[in-house]
């Protein structure tokens, strides 16, 4: 997870302040030079470094703070709000007109940024959102760009707008704007061609598509993991194509975070969103203030929570409870439980979202989980009837013969299984007076 060995570090040096009583000067000093090393490891601009420090250290020498009831926890919360200050406070959000009106979003970035999937990820967002969107392929270098997009448009349900590979990017995106108006989608999304590195030819080519078109944000997708080059990339295509804000991707592959603290105080544009993980459902948006707490290990309960209502059906949640209360838990609910995991980005992304969860901690943990086991159990699962899923009962040997036969494990496995199952049904009727007795204290509030 982004931010690991920052945050491992930065609460090192906490720890060892809240410690203390009281602080001296040249424990803060100390202290910030520690953070200092600490950002500079993680990748964070070295002019942004030099920056934060000074002005967490003016603060943090002030009067208030050294006199203060407790001076470590002060200066936690000034190095917390810098961080926030850092990323840009408050969330950015891409514009959107109302009604009809028609939003363009111009996609752009170097190849193997990410473009193409954020471009499809960000396209079923906004259809979440009770938007029409369009993604229009402009790329039309790249062998198989086009391909790519209509595969990821199809998968989150949003139609794409192609003329093949023999026209001009200029002429498609327009011809696409004129199709979306044409055709009442009120979001179109631009996948403008990509190259390997920056060149005069592709900068041209997106200005030119900015003069055809009107654009109402120019979206620069760029690869977390590439750190300060990263930030380089935005202040060059700030400087050539002009840029309203980023999209950082690969998020979940950086364990430096580098690029996330410095893109907004370099190139003064905002981050958006992070992209975290090759899934389409995996694009977050960014919260400086939700990072920041991330960074200092205070987890971030907050998303946590969003990500539950986003993924979670209630309805069936709500049918779950009973089901559990009456003890009629199901095989299909096992499945059902498993897949509703599995929407929340897995036991891995949850964890980690937790509270003190930094350095490794939610890895540990997700290591623990043995994958191929859980994935053995569905396999179980599924090789059963639909009676056998609904009815637990009717399991004898004979059908637990032809799954374990279905499932490809062994007939031992089969019976462990069953066995867990038929034990946690039990615990679950023991459940419901201790469920009566939270309803109770609930209902007291
Ligand atoms: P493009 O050349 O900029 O259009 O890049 P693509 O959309 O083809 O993406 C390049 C690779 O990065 C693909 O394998 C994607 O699955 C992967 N990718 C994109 N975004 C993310 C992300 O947020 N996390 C991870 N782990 N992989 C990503």
């Amino acid at each position: 997870m982004a931010f690991d060995n920052l945050s491992e570090k930065l609460q090192n040096v906490f720890k060892q302040l809240r410690s203390k009583g009281s602080l001296t000067e040249a424990d803060v000093r100390a202290a910030l030079k520690e953070v200092k090393m600490a950002l500079l490891e993680a990748d964070v601009n070295f002019k942004v470094v030099r920056q934060f420090t000074k002005t967490v250290q003016e603060k943090a020498i002030g009067q208030d703070v050294m006199n203060g009831l407790n001076p470590g926890q002060m200066v936690i919360k000034i190095v917390h709000d810098e961080l926030v200050s850092l990323m840009g406070n408050d969330k950015a959000e891409l514009p959107l007109k109302p009604g009809n009106e028609i939003t363009v979003y111009m996609m752009i970035g170097l190849q193997g940024a990410g473009k193409t999937t954020t471009a499809a990820k960000l396209a079923g967002k906004l259809k979440a959102k009770g938007r029409k969107p369009l993604l229009a392929a402009c790329d039309v270098y790249r062998p198989a760009a086009v391909k790519q997009l209509e595969v990821n448009g199809a998968k989150v349900g949003v139609d794409v707008f192609s003329m093949g590979d023999r026209k001009n990017p200029v002429d498609i995106a327009k011809a696409a704007v004129e199709h979306a108006k044409a055709s009442g989608y009120n979001v179109v999304l631009l996948d403008t061609a990509g190259r390997l590195q920056i060149d005069e030819q592709m900068m041209d080519e997106l200005v030119a598509i900015r003069q055809a078109v009107t654009v109402d944000a120019s979206v620069l997708v760029v690869d977390a993991m590439t750190g300060q080059e990263a930030v380089h990339v935005a202040q060059t295509f700030q400087e050539k194509v002009g840029i309203d804000g980023v999209i950082l991707t690969k998020l979940d592959g950086d364990t430096r975070g580098g690029a996330a603290l410095s893109i907004k105080a370099i190139c003064g544009k905002p981050i958006f969103y992070v992209g975290m993980g090759e899934k389409l459902e995996d694009l977050e948006q960014f919260y400086p203030d939700r990072m920041a707490n991330r960074i200092l290990g205070m987890g971030d309960v907050l998303s946590l929570i969003e990500k539950a209502q986003a993924n979670i059906d209630e309805e069936k949640a709500r049918d779950l409870e009973k089901r559990v209360r009456k003890a009629q838990f199901t095989f299909d609910d096992y499945l059902d439980s498993m897949e509703q995991m599995r929407k929340m980005g897995g036991i891995g992304s949850i964890l980690s979202m937790m509270p003190g969860m930094t350095g490794g901690k939610a890895q540990e943990l997700e290591s623990m989980v043995d994958e191929k086991d859980l994935a053995r159990k569905e396999a179980i699962v599924h090789s059963m009837t639909k009676a056998e899923r609904a009815n637990p009962d009717l399991l004898n040997l004979s059908r637990k013969q032809r799954i374990a036969k279905g499932a490809g494990v062994n007939i031992a496995e089969v019976n462990r299984f069953v066995k867990q199952f038929d034990q946690t049904r039990k615990m679950m009727k023991q459940m419901p007076g201790m469920m009566k007795g939270r309803g109770k204290r609930r209902g007291g509030f």
